[in-house]
Formats: C-alpha cells, sequence, structure tokens
C-alpha cells in the first residue's frame, strides 16, 4: 500500500465530482512522521457510486458501515462514505448509520482527537477537533465529552489506554476521569475485540505507565489482576509489590504479544499460595502450575488462538524452573521444550529477573551461560529432540514395543543421550533397549 495509490483513488473518485479524503490512523500516523499501516479514505460518494467508479475492482466489504473496499495491484484500501453514527442503544454499535455531506460530521464521530484528522488531495489538513495540537502536546484526548463518548462504545475506554500506550502519550483530565467511572462498561465488549487492543496495548512504548495507571480497566476482563495490585510479597527477591513486578516484567520483555501476555499473567498465582514463614518471609509454592492454571482459564476467555494460549501457559509453569546450567540441564530443557519455546523462557526469565531487586542481577550472567551453552550444543548438532535420534518409532514397533511404549522408551533413550550415558547411533541405541518378549 502507498499513498500514491490512495491518492490515485481519491483522484478517481473527484473527477467524478465527489469528495474524498485520506482520514483516521493514517493521517495521525503521517503527522507523527510514521508509516501508516493502511491508508482509509472517506468520501462524499455512496457505496454503490464507489461500486460503479472502480467497477470489478470494488468490494462490498461492509455496506451496513458505508464501507467499500478498492483493490489495486499493491493493496487493498477502504473507502467508507461520510457518515455519522446514530444512537448507540447496546453501547457497542450504532443502531443505524447516517450518510452526511461533509467531512467535519464525518470526523466528529470518531474516537480520538489524534484519530478525527483528514488530509484533502491538495495536502490540506483538515483538524476540527485540534488533533495536530494534541499529537503536538503527546495527549489522548476524546472527539467531544469523554462520557457520552465511552457510554456510546465502550471499546474506546480501551482504545484510548491502548494509543497512550502505544505512542507513549498521557490522557487529558476530562478523558482519564470517564475512563476510571466508566471502566465497568467493557463488560459489554466482545473478547475478540478486546483481545486486538489488548495485544497492541501490552506491545506500546508507554506499556508500564498505563498498565499502572489502569488496573480497574485490565481488571474489568482480567479481575485476577486487582487482588496483586498494592500485594506486599514479604521476600527479598523483591522489592516493588506483586502488580508493580508484574508492570515492569512486562515491559522488561521483547515486545511480542505472546510473550506480553506471558509476563502479564505470570505471577497471577502467588496470592492464592502466598504462606508468610515463622521468620516473616513471603513464599509462593507451587506459584507456577497456580498461574499458569488461571492463565489457560484467562487466555481462553480472550479467545486467543490456541496455540498462542498453550505457549503462554507452558512459559508460565516453567518461568520459575531451575534449570541447571549444564549440558545435560539444557539439553534435557530444550527437548522437553523445543528450542522455540526454550528460548523464549530464557527471555522470560531474564524479564523476570531484572524485574526484581537489583542485588540478584547476577541471575542474568547464569541465562547468558544458559545461552551459550545452547548454542554450542546447536553448533555440534546435538541430539536434543526425538526427531534427533537416530532410531524412531518404526525400529521400536519392529522390536514388539506398542502403543505408548514406543514414546517412553524414545524418551528415556533421549535423557540418556543428552545426559552423555549413551552415544546417538542405531546400534547403541538399540543395544540399550531391553529385549521385548
Ligand atoms: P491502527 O494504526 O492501529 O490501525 P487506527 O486509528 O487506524 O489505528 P482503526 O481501528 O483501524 O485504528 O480505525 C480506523 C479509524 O476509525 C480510527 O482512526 C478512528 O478514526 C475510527 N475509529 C475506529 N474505532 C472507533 C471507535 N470505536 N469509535 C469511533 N471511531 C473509531
Ligand atoms: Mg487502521
Amino acid at each position: 500500500m502507498s499513498r500514491e495509490q490512495a491518492q490515485n483513488i481519491i483522484r478517481d473518485i473527484e473527477k467524478r465530482g465527489f469528495r474524498a479524503y485520506l482520514v483516521g490512523g493514517c493521517v495521525r500516523d503521517l503527522l507523527l512522521g510514521r508509516m501508516p499501516e493502511d491508508w482509509d479514505i472517506a468520501s462524499s460518494a455512496r457505496p454503490e457510486q464507489i461500486m460503479e467508479i472502480f467497477g470489478a475492482q470494488a468490494l462490498p466489504t461492509g455496506l451496513k458501515h458505508g464501507t467499500v473496499t478498492v483493490k489495486t495491484w499493491d493493496g487493498a484500501y477502504e473507502i467508507t462514505t461520510f457518515r455519522t453514527d446514530g444512537a448507540y442503544s447496546d453501547g457497542r454499535h450504532p443502531d443505524a448509520v447516517a450518510y452526511t455531506k461533509t467531512i467535519e460530521e464525518d470526523l466528529s464521530r470518531r474516537d480520538l482527537t489524534i484519530n478525527a484528522m483528514a488530509i484533502s488531495s491538495s495536502g490540506r489538513l483538515v483538524d476540527p477537533f485540534d488533533g495536530a495540537g494534541d499529537l503536538a502536546r503527546r495527549v489522548i484526548r476524546c472527539v467531544g465529552k469523554a462520557e457520552r463518548r465511552f457510554s456510546e462504545d465502550a471499546l474506546r475506554i480501551l482504545r484510548a489506554i491502548r494509543f497512550a500506550s502505544v505512542l507513549d502519550f498521557s490522557v487529558e483530565e476530562a478523558t482519564r476521569q470517564a475512563i476510571h467511572k466508566q471502566a465497568a462498561l467493557l463488560k459489554k465488549i466482545a473478547a475478540e475485540r478486546i483481545l486486538v487492543e489488548m495485544n497492541k496495548l501490552l506491545c506500546g512504548t508507554g506499556c508500564r505507565e498505563v498498565l499502572l495507571s489502569y488496573p480497574d480497566v485490565l481488571g474489568v476482563f482480567i479481575p485476577e489482576l486487582l487482588p496483586c495490585v498494592g500485594f506486599d510479597q514479604k521476600n527479598i527477591h523483591h522489592c516493588y509489590d506483586l502488580y508493580t513486578h508484574i508492570t515492569y516484567a512486562v515491559a522488561a520483555i521483547a515486545p511480542e504479544p505472546v510473550l506480553r501476555w506471558t509476563m502479564l499473567l505470570h505471577d497471577i498465582g502467588k496470592v492464592d499460595t502466598f504462606t508468610v514463614d515463622a521468620a516473616g518471609s513471603g513464599h509462593f509454592y507451587g506459584h507456577p502450575q497456580r498461574s499458569a492454571a488461571m492463565a489457560e482459564e484467562i487466555c481462553r476467555r480472550m479467545r486467543m488462538r490456541n496455540a498462542d494460549r498453550e505457549e503462554i501457559v507452558k512459559l508460565i509453569r516453567w518461568h520459575d524452573r531451575d534449570i541447571p546450567v549444564t549440558e545435560k540441564g539444557i539439553g534435557s530443557a530444550v527437548s522437553a521444550l523445543g528450542e522455540e519455546s526454550f528460548r523464549r523462557l530464557l527471555q522470560v526469565k531474564r524479564a523476570d529477573n531484572l524485574a526484581q531487586a537489583e542485588q540478584f542481577r547476577w541471575v542474568g550472567e547464569k541465562i547468558t551461560a544458559a545461552e551459550e551453552i545452547l548454542q554450542e550444543l546447536l553448533q555440534k548438532k546435538s541430539c536434543l529432540q526425538l526427531k534427533d535420534l537416530a532410531i524412531n518409532g518404526h525400529d521400536l514397533l519392529a522390536r514388539g514395543y506398542a502403543g505408548r511404549e514406543v514414546g517412553a522408551a524414545l524418551q528415556s533413550l533421549l535423557q540418556m543421550v543428552i545426559g552423555g550415558e549413551i552415544e546417538n547411533s542405531r546400534e547403541a541405541l538399540l543395544s540399550a533397549l531391553p529385549e521385548k518378549k
């Protein structure tokens, strides 16, 4: 997609006597000097008129909302007819949309001032709510009265803090107050839509600030986070309360949704597993398992993809395990997790450590040593996974093994190879195998 192509489409529309503008996210990103992800166009032409102008290139992808998609050689562009939204009786969707005559009216239905700007084909900025000023001041502000806008569509509450996180902006006072006051309205919003915003929020540069400032908002769909807020861990490893630790851990890992969700949920089982010993120190025996079980439920509730959920749960289950920094220790962790997940686990452990008390930073060196051992093992083409073994299931079936025995026998051979007890050769493996009657 490109600005040139979007301009071509705008000119094609204008040639037919209609008006058309670049609008929304792409205008915001252009003013920020960022590369827009998509180039949306708003036009005075009705959907059927756009269909007619672009013929076979046009697809009626969202006629209910007045949207037609135009396919070109370098991507698809959405063209939406200027519209206002009617009443919102359900707090999620307008009951009906009405087409309007002007771009200004169209901009007034949009959520945030920074998202309510347009650029004409001659390059003129249309900015009735001072979105450019808010961009310069780095402020998130609703178009119009925040309370009204949030009661129309509660997803805007989450969008407001999503943009605060992604852009690292602050939230204007009236908008901030309305967010806290109306957070509970998010209960009405479908999990799929919440997940889209949460993935972006968690990966934003201002994520830590936003998580710290709005636990009440996240708590509407992840109530398990709420008891973590202000929770005193009474443990020398920790210089922060539990929720503050979580926010540091999230910010300390690479901005990828699976990793960020893992850190957000890695310790939520601590509250339930908390005990205090005679000396007054806090312990959390079994918290990784407890957190993993809670994360499983949360990820299902959020309608996350199965593969992402499974990875998050697995990383949480393993996050606190002490892995011996030896070829054998690393080898068996890799054989259990797979190389990719093991690498992620090391990232998780590093982030967790960076979010703990300063005097335990030496653990980071252990993680670096583990990375080095992994590298050596991979270079030596060591046998780390079942698929690397010099024999496979067929060999065992041929020797009378059946069903579950096959996997179990291969696993125990693999552990012996990793432990250096036997060589990874066909001969050695077969002779290490107990004879079947
Ligand atoms: P991104 O770069 O993340 O896609 P975006 O601003 O383009 O950000 P979209 O969800 O693609 O976000 O929405 C496009 C535009 O539609 C927004 O810029 C905004 O003007 C408007 N918009 C989106 N969602 C809402 C909403 N819930 N209420 C009002 N306006 C909205
Ligand atoms: Mg967009």
